[in-house]
């Protein structure tokens, strides 16, 4: 495994990226991949842990130290084969997922050390692609069964990869114009290139998936329908209702959800739609510190906004791990600055927004500082107002819309019920998968639990009939 005693003479090689000053003048991709002569060194740090901890810390259970290992011998072919056992888009997660792994690698047990994992599962991904390894698997029988899934965002299409694959036949129901869910419309190009899902939508269309665009379900096609015309029906429709912010002026022009711009901005890279929101020459104010948020930042930086600034109500984070609160292997609650604010801006901890002023349009914002901890008092005397044109709301989401599971009658619960059947809902054959059913989350858990929720598809309809269900679906909050 790896190079005997490597890590001890070698050290972590970071992700290379394009220099913040050059990157924000485009859309393209701002992460590069090591060259090969440094993946395989990066892959021999792997040191042949006795218990190997990072497969644990990530939520697919990627079996890491087999393909670092592969890596490290330039078996790049058998290294795709291992990867996609456990994870269907490994180029998703290898561009955007926060490596919980490296958190759990034993060598980040000495702070900063953690093998490069998301790095070389990218590096395997994008070569696989590269030399056309990745190809379509139809399967080759199909077992009569039919199953909607509705939602593309990468729950709904690992769901609908795996029960295709298994023979079902699979119609995914998307009401987006295309696929991809927030990878395609929250995700700036800048993170994701948008051919990189493309292809993979291609794939499942290729191994007999069929792709139904512009249709709501609930809306445009009913809800009984569905239960009608389908033996299952997979729900991965997100966790959308954003929070709002109740305060004295929240009302005026120029204050939207962080999704409405984030939306326009996408479909304008992609020269869909022109936007009816633009950051272009206005103070933007973004509140919430989250990925949302720096997403918001990093696209007004390249929409030439004349100033961008970041507040956040909870306190700042302590610089290294606080081994008390999250000790090694757990994901550390420690200080991050995005890659929105290396490119730009400014950005505030401990700040709570009191109103927003302005005649008809937001005009300023104003804010006081608060405790850092629930329930965030106030500092008496740090009032402050500043100039803003647009602000963003990007104070996370609480859960799935409502609509489509009042019209199937699926109920909710507390996610602490351990009874409940994973994936079944209380309607019978009405299954649920991704930030639906976990709240808002990572892309990394959204294709787990679609993995896992097809299986638990695959096992029902099998079995000819539904266990006894508990409902599993729209647990408000986060995740
Ligand atoms: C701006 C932003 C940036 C993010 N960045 C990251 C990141 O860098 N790394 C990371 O790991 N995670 C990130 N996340 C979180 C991640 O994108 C989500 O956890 C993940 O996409 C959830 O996948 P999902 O399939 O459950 O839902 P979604 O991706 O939300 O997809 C749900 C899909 O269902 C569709 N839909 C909903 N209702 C209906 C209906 N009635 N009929 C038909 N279709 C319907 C929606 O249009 C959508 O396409 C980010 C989130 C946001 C908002
Ligand atoms: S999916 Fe995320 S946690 Fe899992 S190996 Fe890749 S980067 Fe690590």
């Amino acid at each position: 495994m790896g190079e005997l005693g490597a890590f001890l003479k070698i050290t972590r090689a970071d992700t290379p990226e394009r220099a913040p000053g050059e990157r924000v003048g485009d859309h393209r991709e701002f992460v590069k991949l090591l060259p090969l002569v440094e993946l395989k060194e990066q892959g021999a740090r792997c040191m042949e842990c006795g218990v190997p901890f990072c497969h644990h810390g990530c939520p697919l259970g990627n079996l890491i130290p087999d393909w670092n290992d592969l890596v490290y011998r330039e078996r790049f072919e058998e290294a795709i084969e291992q990867l996609h056992r456990t994870n269907n888009f490994p180029e998703f997660t290898g561009r955007l997922c926060p490596a919980p792994c490296e958190a759990a690698c034993v060598l980040e047990i000495d702070e900063g050390n953690a093998v490069t994992i998301k790095q070389i599962e990218l590096a395997i991904v994008d070569r696989a692609w590269e030399e056309g390894w990745i190809v379509a698997q139809p399967p080759r029988e199909r077992t009569g069964r039919s199953i909607a899934v509705v939602g593309s965002g990468p729950s709904g299409l690992a769901a609908a990869q795996q029960l295709n694959r298994l023979g079902h036949a699979v119609t995914l129901f998307e009401r987006d114009e295309t696929g991809g869910g927030l990878l395609r419309f929250g995700v700036p190009d800048f993170k994701i290139e948008k051919t990189v899902i493309e292809r993979r939508l291609r794939q499942l269309a290729d191994e007999g998936v069929e792709f139904r665009y512009g249709v709501e379900v609930g809306v445009d096609i009913e809800a009984a329908e569905l239960l009608e015309s389908y033996d299952a029906v997979v729900l991965a429709t997100g966790s959308r209702v954003p929070r709002d912010l109740p305060v004295p002026g929240r009302e005026l022009d120029g204050v939207h959800f962080a999704m409405d711009y984030l939306y326009g901005r996408n479909r304008d890279v992609a020269g869909s739609a022109k936007p009816a929101l633009t950051a272009a020459g206005k103070h933007v104010i973004v509140i919430g510190g989250g990925d949302t948020g720096a997403d918001c930042v990093a696209s007004a930086h390249r929409e030439g906004a004349a100033s961008v600034t970041q507040i956040e109500l909870l306190g700042e984070p302590p610089a290294h791990r606080p081994d008390d609160l999250t000790p090694w292997p757990l994901w550390p609650m420690k200080l991050r600055t995005s890659y929105a604010l290396k490119e730009g801006g400014e950005r505030s901890f401990a700040v709570s927004t009191t109103g927003l002023s302005g005649e008809g349009h937001v005009e300023r914002i104003h804010w006081v500082q608060n405790s850092g901890v629930p329930p965030f008092d106030a500092v008496p005397g740090t009032e402050e107002t500043r100039p803003a044109d647009l602000v963003l709301l990007a104070m996370g989401f609480l859960g799935p819309e409502q609509q489509l599971l009042e019209a199937l009658g699926v109920e909710r619960d507390a996610r602490s019920n351990a009874a409940a059947p994973a994936f079944a809902t209380s309607v019978r054959g009405v299954f649920a998968a991704g930030d639906a059913r976990r709240g808002q989350s990572l892309i990394v858990w959204a294709i787990d639990e679609g993995r896992r929720c097809a299986s638990a598809v695959d096992a029902w309809l099998s079995a000819g009939d539904a266990p006894d269900a508990v409902a599993a679906v729209g647990a408000a909050g986060s995740a």
